[in-house]
């Protein structure tokens, strides 16, 4: 078989299964990849390789022991490393977790091991999954494999510059603000970010436990689905997980039509500040929607407009009090002060003043004023207002359409460096993708094309809560449609990681 990294999650799994690939070829492949590309690329903190192997052969064995394999028995997934693996270093991008060897699993590491995917490796983030450009991690950037002097996005950008570099056919992401879907964007990658409850959090390190899910990242919509089915549905230690799983994913995505559809096309989500080349690229995929059947219908949600100012108050206030955990006592770093006594008051001081990266302590600084007596009610409880106020707006407008859609990112990958010295072009990035998360409602970035600068656009599909089924039909249908206008898959397009690139 010629390059078993080009091929999708749901061909290798169907290779396995024909048994014409073993596990172990694909996991070795993988591996070979991330060996030859990612000194480069840096989507990686940590690989496993023996881990991964050591699962693969299993898988292998009990596949020729004619065994009853999940679907994506065997092929093998990157996870982002704000996600708990037991016995292995888990970071979520800082120092402070640095040495920290996590003692369980989170639910969905326990789902991808029972399902026999090998776990290849820990993806990079900005520290804590706060960022939109992976550049907040403490241990380096991550590149966009499109052009390695630009960023893939935030905070996930090692997920998706693993799956767009052909590292790894899947990856898991967290999704608090946007953080699965505006990497996707720029990688020219698949994210979905399920309903609020579908996934479990359970092993997620908590930034926003309000707006936090965590979700696949792919390069097709159908291997998001194999994906989702695999690691969604009901856990009892999840306290807020929806009981009903989300279901008959995969064949929606397998065989969505857009016939009948109402398509909102949300006014406040896509105008002035959104690059040129964006707006093309959406306009165009809006056009392959019509021309498969679908209407589009324009909506308005005036409260999108203050929706950013919103969650840049709820998400610093539920982190701030979500990292008074890291303590200097419980986890990784211990730093004792530099003179006087070790009270337990100064120990504290020392190691979240050495641990905590600029962002984190930017965003524990504001969310402990604005959850502070005198100010709560003029930013945190206004914010919650502007919470409400969104998820009535996302009410009237899915009594207009069916789904929604909109730029994922206002624009294409931006050069590593351009935003680091300014949180609030940095904060802007998220413009489109917050208010999903603010309504707990499942949304969806797929690749809509090129932008004129050559770089991959991402458009957002948004369905109302539980119905993350219909994000597929839609997601799945549109691929095939730009696909074929496209002649293939468009990461096809993407420039090969050379020499010429170093
Ligand atoms: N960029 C957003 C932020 O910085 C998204 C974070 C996320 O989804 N984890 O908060």
């Amino acid at each position: 078989m010629s390059d078993l990294t080009r091929m999708s999650a749901a061909d290798q799994a169907a290779a396995l299964a024909a048994g014409e690939v073993s596990s172990v070829e694909l996991t070795e492949a993988h591996l070979a990849r991330t060996s030859a590309v990612d000194a480069d690329v840096h989507a990686y903190l940590d690989v496993s390789a023996d881990a991964a192997l050591g699962t693969a052969r299993d898988v292998d064995a009990r596949r020729a022991a004619g065994e009853e394999l999940s679907p994506l028995a065997g092929v093998p997934i990157a996870v982002k490393d704000n996600i708990v693996t037991r016995g292995q270093a888990t970071t979520a991008g800082s120092r402070i977790l640095q040495g920290w060897l996590p003692p369980y699993d989170a639910t969905v590491v326990t789902r991808l091991r029972a399902a026999g995917m090998p776990i290849l490796g820990k993806t990079n983030l900005d520290e804590f999954a706060m960022g939109s450009s992976t550049e907040h991690s403490a241990f380096g950037p991550t590149r966009n494999p499109w052009d390695l002097t630009r960023i893939p996005g935030g905070s996930g950008g090692g997920s998706a510059a693993a799956v767009s570099s052909f590292q790894a056919p899947l990856a898991l992401g967290s999704d608090t603000g946007g953080s699965i879907r505006q990497p996707a964007a720029v990688t020219g990658s698949v994210g979905v970010k399920p309903t609020y409850g579908g996934v479990s959090r359970y092993g997620a390190i908590a930034l926003a436990s309000s707006l936090d899910q965590i979700g696949p990242v792919s390069r097709t919509v159908v291997d998001a689905a194999l994906l989702h089915e695999v690691v969604g549905g009901h856990d009892p230690l999840d306290a807020t997980s929806l009981t009903d799983p989300a279901t008959g994913l995969v064949e929606a995505a397998r065989t969505g039509t857009l016939q009948g559809l109402r398509v909102g096309v949300v006014a406040e989500l896509g105008g002035d500040g959104y690059q040129a080349g964006v707006r093309a690229s959406f306009d165009g995929a809006l056009d392959v929607l019509r021309a498969g059947g679908a209407e589009i219908v324009e909506v308005s949600a005036p409260s999108f407009e203050q929706a950013l100012a919103a969650y840049y108050l709820i998400l610093p206030a539920e982190a701030s009090s979500n990292l008074a955990r890291y303590d200097g006592m419980r986890f990784g770093l211990r730093v004792e002060p530099s003179e006087g006594p070790a009270t337990a008051e100064r120990v504290m001081a020392a190691t979240r003043g050495a641990g905590f990266g600029d962002e984190v302590k930017r965003r524990i600084i504001l969310g402990t004023h604005a959850l502070s007596a005198g100010f709560h009610d003029a930013y945190y409880r206004a914010a919650q207002q502007v919470r409400t106020v969104v998820q009535r707006d996302f009410a009237a407008a899915f009594a207009q359409a069916d789904v929604l859609v909109s730029p994922t990112a206002p624009t294409t990958a931006f050069p590593i460096g351009e935003k680091i010295d300014d949180p609030l072009a940095m904060y802007l990035n998220d413009i489109a993708t917050i208010p999903a998360n603010l309504a707990g409602v499942p949304a969806m970035s797929l690749p809509s094309g090129l932008s004129d600068d050559g770089l991959p656009v991402g458009l957002q599909i948004i369905a109302p809560a539980r119905q993350d089924a219909l994000l597929y039909r839609v997601g799945g249908a549109l691929e095939r449609a730009l696909d074929e206008t496209w002649g293939g898959p468009l990461l096809d397009r993407a420039p090969e990681l050379t020499e010429a690139q170093r």
